[in-house]
Formats: structure tokens, C-alpha cells, sequence
């Protein structure tokens, strides 16, 4: 079967040279063009010694030149924003993981999808693990009434409590049908100096160097508790999410938002 042709937005970024790194080791993929803004070189060597492929600034050439099933972005919501058009006039699908993007972002890549019928999958959080610590953590929530949320990242992260651990807190009353509740001491009290509280639950957010990006969901009830704990080392804990959206792109036209769909994990 012919392989699955990628080009890499952001391609010299912490994300994109992993990428990179990661469909070169892909059976059935090939990286075959690279963009990233303001280089000065005109080829990219590929770290698996394969040789070199074409990189630009300019995306919509590298896309008229390289001819690829999908484009891989991991760059900043500005730029992502300016790449869909470009990338969906040229019938590219698309797999989007950079951060920030708004609902109507979203809106507009699915209409851009349909129109020019091509696949896009966007995921706020590619590693599987935590969509699936995600999903557990849903599925716990309707036989608990109490639950705490500690994320623990990297000192460089700048946003606190982690998109991650927002998603999940609204994820778990939305699965509930209600928010949790939150210790009596703290019952109709200011919002609490222990951490921040989203329906119910409290998030509290550690930053230190060593860590990547872990989080632990803990449910209390009488005399138990349980824990549901996703660790990270390093960021190629993203690539078999990336892998997978990859594959997956190509045989879905329209939206995909999240990776849920793809795992096949029914609502919670
Ligand atoms: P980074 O700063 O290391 O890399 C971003 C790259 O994009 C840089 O090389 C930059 O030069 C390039 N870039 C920016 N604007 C560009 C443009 N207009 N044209 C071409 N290239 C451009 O950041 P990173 O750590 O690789 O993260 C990238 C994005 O991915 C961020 O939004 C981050 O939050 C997100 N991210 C998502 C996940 C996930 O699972 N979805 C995981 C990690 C990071």
C-alpha cells in the first residue's frame, strides 16, 4: 500500500521534531516537506539518515510541491488559523495539535472540512493515556460525591490549572449530572486557597523541573478512595496519538474533535 505522505508545520519546534522523528520510525508513512517560519535553510535532513526533504516558510508552496495526504501542525493558534484554508483548498487533510484555538475556530475547520472535503482531526491532548485517564475518570464519577484533581507539569508552563484539568473536572459533573461536593468547611465559603474549584472538584496545580505533564484524579467516599494517575516522561508520549490520528485522517472527511472517536471509547 502506498504510505501515508505527511508535511510538518512547525517542523524545527519541540513538537514538530518529535513528529518528524516519529513518522520516519512509522511503517506505512513517510515525512515528504517541512515548514517552519523564518528558517533559511531549503531542506530539512531526516533523523533517520533517509535523506533530506524540501522545508520552507511559505506552506501553501510546500504543499503545491510535495503533494502530501496530511499535514501535522504543532505550531501557535495564529498560525494553525492561517494554515487551514491553505491546507484545505489544497485538499490536505489535517491533524492539529496546537493549543488555543476557540469554539469558532473549531466551527470554521469543520465547515472548511465539508467544503473541501478533506479530514481534520484536532486534539487538545494527543497522549492516550490521559485521554483515557479522561474517560475513566468520567465513568467513576456517577458512584462518587467528593473529588480532588492534582495536575503536576513543567516549571515553563504558563497557564494554571492545566487545559487538561479543566477538561477533565467538566468532563466528570457532565458525566455526574451534577457538580461534586465539596468538603463541608468549604461549603458556601470564598473560593478556596487550597487550589481552584471547578464544579466541585479542587484542582490543585504543582510546577517543577523534572516533570513533564502528569495528573491524578483521586474519588473519595466512606472509608476508601480511588486514583486514576497518568504519568509522562517525555513529549514522545504524544506520538502514538499522532500516529494514530494520522492513520485515521485519511479515512475520515469532516471534524473530528478529540481523540475519544478514534479510540472507540463510547460516551461515559
Ligand atoms: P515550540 O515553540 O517548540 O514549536 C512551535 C514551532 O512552530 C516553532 O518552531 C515555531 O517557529 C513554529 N511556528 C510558529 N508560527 C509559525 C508559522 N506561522 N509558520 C511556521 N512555523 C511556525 O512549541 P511546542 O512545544 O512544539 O508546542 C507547539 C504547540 O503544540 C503549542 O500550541 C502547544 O501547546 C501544543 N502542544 C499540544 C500537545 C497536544 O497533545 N495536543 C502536546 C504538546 C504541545
Amino acid at each position: 500500500m502506498k504510505p501515508i505522505s505527511v508535511v510538518v508545520h512547525g517542523a524545527l519546534g519541540k513538537m514538530g521534531q518529535e513528529v518528524v522523528k516519529a513518522v520516519c520510525r512509522e511503517p506505512g508513512m513517510r515525512v515528504v516537506g517541512a515548514v517552519e517560519q523564518n528558517t533559511r535553510e531549503d531542506s530539512l535532513s531526516l533523523p533517520d539518515g533517509s535523506g533530506k526533504v524540501a522545508l520552507s516558510s511559505d506552506l501553501d508552496k510546500i504543499l503545491t510541491d510535495c503533494h502530501p495526504d496530511v499535514l501535522v501542525d504543532f505550531t501557535l493558534a495564529p498560525a494553525t488559523r492561517a494554515a487551514v484554508p491553505v491546507a484545505a483548498k489544497r485538499g490536505v487533510n489535517m491533524v492539529i495539535g496546537t493549543t488555543g484555538l476557540t469554539s469558532s475556530d473549531l466551527d470554521e475547520m469543520a465547515r472548511l472540512a465539508d467544503k473541501h472535503k478533506v479530514g481534520i482531526v484536532v486534539a487538545a491532548n494527543f497522549a492516550l493515556g490521559a485521554v483515557m485517564m479522561m474517560h475513566l475518570a468520567k465513568i467513576a464519577s456517577k458512584y462518587f460525591d467528593y473529588a480532588e484533581i492534582i495536575e503536576l507539569h513543567h516549571n515553563q508552563k504558563v497557564d494554571f490549572p492545566s487545559g487538561t484539568a479543566l477538561t477533565t473536572a467538566r468532563a466528570m459533573a457532565q458525566a455526574k449530572g451534577k457538580p461534586f461536593s465539596l468538603p463541608d468547611s468549604e461549603q458556601g465559603q470564598p473560593p478556596s486557597g487550597r487550589g481552584k474549584q471547578v464544579e466541585g472538584i479542587t484542582i490543585h496545580s504543582v510546577r517543577l523541573p523534572g516533570l513533564v505533564a502528569n495528573q491524578e484524579v483521586t474519588f473519595g467516599m466512606a472509608g476508601q478512595t480511588l486514583s486514576i494517575r497518568h504519568e509522562t516522561i517525555n513529549r514522545e508520549c504524544f506520538m502514538p496519538g499522532v500516529m494514530l490520528a494520522i492513520k485515521e485522517v485519511v479515512k475520515r472527511p469532516g471534524l473530528t474533535n478529540g481523540l475519544e472517536t478514534l479510540l472507540n471509547l463510547q460516551e461515559a
